[in-house]
């Protein structure tokens, strides 16, 4: 059993201590380098062949094909874990992990995250 006197010891000890967290969104601590944010998907270097649809473990990522060689990308990231699994797949780097976190909505739909090239670019 505890003795009466040790959570006074406890306090003091940590009266001295620097606090352990930050005012965020005032203070903001440094992102790692690996740090995983929301994907980022590059239209200019998918060929399609679904290894980040397949590897997927939330089924949050959808490619759709869009003109000759084009495709475009969709996130639910809603779903998505941020695990990072997509960009690992992606054997021509169409895929990475940004450093953005800050993805709070009101609005589900908003996160649905498509990116294409433009129409004309995809004929
Ligand atoms: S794994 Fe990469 S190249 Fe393959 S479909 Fe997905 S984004 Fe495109
Ligand atoms: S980060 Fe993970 S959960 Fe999110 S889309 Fe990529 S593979 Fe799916």
């Amino acid at each position: 059993m505890r003795r009466p006197g040790a959570i006074w010891r406890e306090l003091v000890k940590n009266l001295r201590r620097k606090p352990a967290t930050v005012l965020y969104p005032a203070e903001r601590l440094e992102i790692p380098e690996n740090f995983r944010g929301r994907p980022v998907f590059n239209p200019a270097t998918c060929i399609g062949c679904m290894m980040c649809v397949r590897d997927c473990p939330a089924k949050a990522v959808k490619i759709e094909k869009v003109g000759e060689k084009k495709f475009s990308c969709t996130f639910y990231l809603d779903r998505c874990i941020y695990c990072g699994q997509c960009s690992d797949s992606c054997v021509k780097k169409s895929i990475t992990m940004s450093h953005e976190f800050e993805l709070a909505c009101f609005d589900r739909s908003t996160l649905v995250d498509t990116k294409k090239e433009d129409a004309q670019a995809a004929k």
